[in-house]
């Protein structure tokens, strides 16, 4: 660290750089883990308001780590980009999704699976030359219908047009879809519905949670389903966790949430079972 004489300042630099270490070990562990086959994936339910009824599930990363327990995406998913391995990583993502889908289709027959699989995508990905070739290679190893796929990026990925939106556009003309993921809390404008061809928009939970009041976040809400319905968009409202919430929701316009008052993210297995029975809640 520098020392720059001043206390303060040096335990700044400390701070920073142990922080960066502990980055770059757990980045080193993630090519491990990657390697070893650790991670696996989660399905939370999309539901149709009122009734439940599972319309997508979006797919979910989970690193159960040997020692540390459980490490949640928002910790790692962020280094992944910086250090790259979110490429490889997106890409086994994908396959293992839809030939998860594929899976659920030959054992309960068509209709039975929700039609939709959301499918986390970060700007690096987009960034990366031939990631649309991947995303079209991980459709027809699979088999599933291109349409079924619903790729979630969030605004700040491609709010600065480029190649981002030039492979967006590539997927969208595989017949992919585009869901605007934790809308409203990037750094875009209204005008970004223009430029990128989103098909859905989820609206953030910071929204819904102050939901319940005459809060700014119902007012907001309340804009938000207006130009869905306008563009004719579809909105799902994310982090539903209460019946209030989901009431105030379906009275404001919204058909689709998604949140624990539903379902947690579920392992594959679970799903299953919850296929087996018919799957409502
Ligand atoms: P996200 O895409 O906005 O995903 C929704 C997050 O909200 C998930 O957290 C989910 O478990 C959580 N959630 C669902 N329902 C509720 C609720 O009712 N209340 C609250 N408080 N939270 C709820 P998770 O799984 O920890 O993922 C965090 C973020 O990590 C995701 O946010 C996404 O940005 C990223 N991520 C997760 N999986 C992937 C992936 O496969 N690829 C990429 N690139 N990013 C991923
Ligand atoms: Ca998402
Ligand atoms: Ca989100
Ligand atoms: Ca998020």
């Amino acid at each position: 660290a520098k020392d720059s004489g001043k206390g303060r300042f040096k335990v700044y630099d400390t701070a920073l750089e142990r922080t960066h270490e502990a980055d770059q070990q757990l980045g080193a562990e993630m090519r491990r883990a990657f390697d070893a086959h650790e991670f696996t994936l989660m399905y939370q339910p999309i539901v149709r308001l009122p009734d439940g009824a599972w319309t997508g599930l979006e797919t979910l990363i989970r690193w159960p780590h040997p020692d540390r327990g459980f490490i949640g995406p928002d910790t790692f998913i962020p280094i992944a980009e910086r250090t790259g391995l979110i490429v490889p990583l997106g890409t086994w993502i994908l396959h293992t999704a839809l030939g998860q889908m594929a899976a659920w289709d030959a054992e309960f027959g068509p209709g039975v699976a929700p039609r939709e699989l959301g499918v986390n995508v970060s700007a690096r990905q987009l960034r990366e030359p031939g990631f649309a070739g991947e995303v079209r290679e991980a459709l027809s190893f699979s088999g599933v219908s291109p349409d079924r796929l619903v790729v979630e990026v969030t605004e700040t990925a491609v709010f600065d047009g480029g190649v981002a939106l030039d492979t967006l556009l590539e997927i969208v003309r595989l017949g992919v879809k585009v869901a605007l993921d934790d809308f409203g809390t990037g750094h875009s404008s209204l005008g970004l519905l223009r430029t990128v061809p989103a098909d859905t928009l989820k609206v953030d939970k910071s929204f819904v949670a102050g939901i319940g009041g005459s809060s700014e976040e119902a007012v907001i809400a309340t804009a938000m389903i207006q130009i869905t319905d306008g563009l004719h968009l579809k909105a799902v409202a994310e982090g539903v966790e209460t019946t209030a919430q989901a009431d105030t929701l379906y009275g404001l316009g919204y058909r689709f949430a998604q949140g624990y008052l539903f379902s947690r993210p579920l392992p594959p297995a679970e799903v299953r079972s919850r296929l087996t029975e018919g799957q409502l809640a």
